[in-house]
Formats: structure tokens, C-alpha cells, sequence
């Protein structure tokens, strides 16, 4: 498994990571999901001892990535896919990854097969490939070693959606083989479809962690109704809180109670449910919001 304990990346004046732990689990997916600038890329380079920490530590089997003795053979790693060799061929990057790691030649075919790179688009060089491509061949060389743990940074990006699905399908066999896996993301439905876990990060903060039912589960109630204000009104005298969404409320609370509220009011609604997932979505949105926002910022200080 995974374990990062309040690891802290400072550059200068600018936390870059912020107190950050969580645990990636066996048999699990974990997506590690946030928007660009959040932090996760950060994270993953301290876990695999390619940045050193400013305070904490990031622990793969028990045991941090340095001690490990051939870590190929226990942590899958894809940090960016376009940083393999680019005047390589697929076939020679995995070929020096195999010997690197003692493993045999067979295994190189084998994870070829495996990502569907065919004999013609292996032995072409890298610098030929699409990001697709090269997603494929950053998958193939983190699996090359059989390892029990995966980190792989974006590794949807680039591909297509039968290519985001087949990477759905390797992943969850992978976890439901006992693999841990931990994959970010900044796309919160690419995430929602693959993972078991999530672990949520803005400006370097970890700001949600749970399964991702239970993430889901605490969004709340959905409420439509012509009379907005006489709802509204209703909902503060019940202690409730809420906010509005595009075209409804969101209520801190569950369905039957906004409807007992509402029935207690006189107020007609259109419409009633649990909001699944709209709270996760908001507060995805509010977090990319605020990245945009310093952007501009930026922008503007620029
Ligand atoms: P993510 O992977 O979530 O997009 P990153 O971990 O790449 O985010 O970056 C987090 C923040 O740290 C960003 O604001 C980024 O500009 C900053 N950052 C990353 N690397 C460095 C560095 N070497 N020096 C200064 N700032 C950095």
C-alpha cells in the first residue's frame, strides 16, 4: 500500500503541498484528483524520491522508495509520459527497462501485447508516437515488473474514450487482483468512473478523502420549485442549510426532510431527490474556480 504523512513541499515562499496524508489500499483504486496547479504531481514525485520533501514522508510497501532494492519489481511508476527518450523505439525503451530490472525478454512482448501496441508502432520511435501512444507505452513500462503498487500521474490524458476504457478495464484487474493503484487526475468524471477511493486536493490541500460512495452519498438533496423565496425562508427557519445550483437548491439534508419542511410550508415542489454527486461536482467546481482566479491573478500581477 501507499502511506504519505503530512508531507509538507515548499518552494520559497509558496507551498506547493500542504500537510498532505492519505493511504492508497490494496484491491483499490485511488484517484487522486484536483485541478491543474493543485499539487499532485508535487505529491507523486516526493513519493517516488524524485523531489526531496520539505517535512513528512511517503511510504510504498512499508517502506520508503529509495530503500526499496529494485523498486521496478514493486512500484509501477508514470509520472510523464512524454519524457521517454524520444530517438528510442517503444520497443528499446522497455528492452533497457527489462534488463535494467533483470527480467527476461519475453516480459517486454508480453507488456506489448498487453497495452495493444502492435510490432509496426513498437518499432517506431517515440518521437513519432501521439500521447495515446505514449500513455500505452508509460503503462507498459510501470507494469514491466509485475509490481504491487502503481502511481501513475494523468495516464488518461491523450487517450481516447475506447482507450480511457480499456485503461479502466487494466486498471481495475490489476486492483481486483490485490494491485494497489493510485492514479490523479483533473477531470472529476474520468476519476468517478475508475475509482474505488478518491482523495481530493486544491492549492495543495487535501480537502475530501473517502470511498467514493461515500463522497457521493453526502451531497445532499436536489429541490425544485416555483416559489424559490417562500422555500427559501422555510429552509433558515429549519436550521437548514443551502445553496443554489444552476436551476434548483442543494440542501444539507436529507430528501424527506426537505419535503417535510417544505409540506410544512405550503410550498408545491417540481422536484425532490438526493442530489448524488452534485456536492462533489460544486466543490470541484468552487476548487477550479478559485485556481482560475489565481491565474488571472497572476496574470494580471505579470
Ligand atoms: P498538479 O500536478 O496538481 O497540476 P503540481 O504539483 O505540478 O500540480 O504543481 C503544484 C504547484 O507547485 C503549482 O503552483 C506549480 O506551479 C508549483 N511548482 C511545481 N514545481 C515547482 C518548482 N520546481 N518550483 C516552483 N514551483 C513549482
Amino acid at each position: 500500500m501507499i502511506k504519505v504523512q503530512s508531507l509538507t513541499k515548499k518552494y520559497g515562499g509558496f507551498t506547493a503541498v500542504d500537510d498532505v496524508s492519505f493511504t492508497a489500499r490494496p484491491g483499490r483504486v485511488t484517484g487522486f484528483l484536483g485541478p491543474n496547479g493543485a499539487g499532485k504531481s508535487t505529491t507523486m514525485r516526493i513519493m517516488v524520491g524524485l523531489t526531496p520533501a520539505t517535512s513528512g514522508h511517503a511510504e510504498v510497501s512499508g517502506r520508503r522508495f529509495a530503500d526499496l532494492p529494485n523498486p521496478g519489481l514493486e512500484v509501477g511508476v508514470l509520472l510523464d509520459a512524454s519524457a521517454q527518450h524520444a530517438g528510442r523505439t517503444g520497443r528499446e525503451i522497455l528492452t533497457v527497462a527489462a534488463q535494467t530490472m533483470g527480467l527476461g525478454r519475453g516480459r517486454v512482448d508480453e507488456m506489448l501485447e498487453r497495452v495493444s501496441l502492435t510490432p509496426s508502432e513498437s518499432g517506431r520511435r517515440v518521437r513519432n508516437y501521439s500521447l495515446g501512444m505514449r500513455q500505452r507505452l508509460g503503462i507498459a513500462t510501470a507494469l514491466l515488473g509485475d509490481p504491487e503498487v502503481l502511481i501513475l500521474d494523468e495516464p488518461a490524458n491523450g487517450l481516447d474514450p475506447a482507450g480511457i476504457r480499456w485503461m479502466r478495464d487494466l486498471l481495475r484487474g490489476y486492483a481486483d487482483q490485490g494491485g494497489t493503484v493510485l492514479l490523479s487526475s483533473h477531470l472529476l468524471h474520468e476519476i468517478e468512473v475508475i475509482a474505488d477511493d478518491l482523495v481530493v486536493i486544491g492549492q495543495g490541500r487535501i480537502v475530501a478523502q473517502g470511498t467514493k460512495a461515500e463522497l457521493l452519498a453526502t451531497a445532499g438533496t436536489l429541490v425544485r420549485t416555483r416559489d424559490v423565496p417562500t422555500l427559501a425562508r422555510a429552509l433558515v427557519d429549519a436550521d437548514l442549510e443551502f445553496s443554489p445550483t444552476t436551476d434548483a437548491l442543494r440542501v444539507d439534508a436529507d430528501p424527506d426532510r426537505v419535503g417535510q419542511v417544505a409540506l410544512a410550508a405550503g410550498v408545491a415542489l417540481t422536484e425532490l431527490r438526493a442530489a448524488d454527486g452534485a456536492g462533489l461536482e460544486e466543490m470541484f467546481l468552487e476548487l477550479t474556480a478559485d485556481t482560475q482566479r489565481d491565474h488571472n491573478r497572476e496574470g494580471v500581477a505579470a
